[in-house]
């Protein structure tokens, strides 16, 4: 009974011995990549991605290893995937459910991977063939066919913010090209077909993206009440963001000063009691009020949004001084959101007049560049200053 019992363990030790063995010795291992899991960086925030770029490093010779010991000293520029000179090693360098910033505004659509820049024509027909393979593989992993894979410069061309050109110049040097590429991977994946460029879809994002719309400053901003039956509020101001609230007909709702144009529809955005962002559909963009609209302006904007919890007083809309060493912005009214940038002592940064208190700390908000939320923590709730009016 006992001795029974004392050899199922150790078969089954066997069995898994034998199929490891097995699994080294197929004929794949020889020439396939191999996937290796080495993480530098959790990225710039979530990533639900829906297309596959691929770059080069444009740093002739030096190996994906050495791009991942870069990336480790320094992740904020770290792509998700980066392959060997040779193509022997895809190292797995960011996880794919999170941001990276690799290719300007596409960065929220994409997974990208960095092919080390080949110096001899037998390294670069290696890597070619393993490139092929990897990223035939990895649209199949998607359920994603060759219309969710985009070069660098198509990236660039359809989202904008970047001006990179890349992998051609790179395939080109060796005699390839961005459509031999594509070729090869319908090839690897059996059709031989290669889809067009896949159409702009909830989560694939517009040209016209909520970055390159948002307004501020536009005398949009006020009380609104609802004209129709049940209004979604959303995370994101787009048809993809995740519904969170909702408003009911004849309920009003105070919109900052901003709006943007996505999905074919106005967006209007407010700070929600609990100090997060939210963003309701306003109407279609008809350039003026709509009878139609979902939402109709009541009233003139207030000195601060109703919809925050007020700070106490004292802090107002202007330019603040940072007087701590560093200061972290982050995506949210709170440490539990990223870390997104910070400031340095003596820098000043201009906050919109939101102010929200959240875990004993004043957070001030303001939009960046780039059209997204920050939030930096002013100060404390017992009265010690991080920033200072200025
Ligand atoms: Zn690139």
């Amino acid at each position: 009974m006992t001795e029974t019992k004392r050899k199922l363990p150790l078969r089954s030790a066997f069995t898994v011995i034998l199929a490891l063995v097995a699994a080294l010795a197929a004929p794949c291992g020889a020439e396939a990549y191999q996937s290796v899991n080495k993480y530098v960086s959790n990225g710039h925030g979530y990533l639900n991605a829906s297309y596959l770029v691929i770059h080069e490093t444009a740093n002739p010779g030096a190996s994906a290893y050495n791009h991942t010991l870069l990336w480790s000293r320094n992740g904020t520029y770290a792509v998700h995937h980066v392959m060997e000179l040779d193509g022997s090693t895809v190292y797995n360098t960011v996880a794919e459910n999170r941001l990276c910033w690799h290719v300007g505004n596409g960065n929220r659509y994409t997974i990208g991977i960095e092919l080390a820049h080949a110096t001899n024509a037998a390294d670069f027909a290696k890597q070619w063939n393993e490139a092929v393979k990897w990223a035939g593989d990895e649209l199949r992993a998607h359920g994603w066919d060759t219309s969710r894979l985009l070069s660098h410069y198509e990236a660039a061309q359809r989202w904008g913010g970047s001006d990179h050109t890349d992998p051609n110049g790179y395939f080109r040097a060796y005699g390839k090209t961005w459509v031999d590429f594509k070729q090869a991977v319908a090839a690897y994946l059996g059709s031989g077909y290669v889809a067009p460029i896949a159409p702009t879809d909830g989560n694939g994002g517009t040209v016209a993206s909520p970055t390159t719309t948002a307004k501020t400053g536009s005398g949009f901003g006020g009380t609104y009440r609802c004209n129709t039956g049940r209004l979604n509020v959303r995370t994101s101001p787009s048809m993809s963001g995740t519904v969170v609230a909702g408003y009911s007909y004849g309920q009003t709702v105070s919109l900052d000063d901003w709006y943007c144009i996505s999905n074919g529809y106005v967006w209007g955005r407010y700070t929600s009691y609990s100090g997060h962002t939210r963003y309701i559909a306003v109407g279609k963009p008809t350039g003026g009020y709509d009878p139609n609209d979902y939402l109709v302006r009541v009233g003139a904007a207030q000195s601060t949004s109703a919809q925050a919890r007020p700070a106490q007083s004292g802090y107002r809309a202007g330019r603040y001084r940072v007087v701590v060493g560093t200061l972290n912005v982050r995506s949210g009214a709170g440490t539990g959101y990223g870390v997104v940038t910070s400031y340095r002592y003596g820098q000043t940064v201009s906050l919109d007049g939101t102010f929200v208190t959240s875990g004993g700390y004043v957070w001030g908000r303001y939009t960046s560049y780039s059209g997204r939320v920050r939030w930096i923590a002013v100060g404390t709730t017992s009265g010690v200053a991080y920033a200072r009016a200025c």
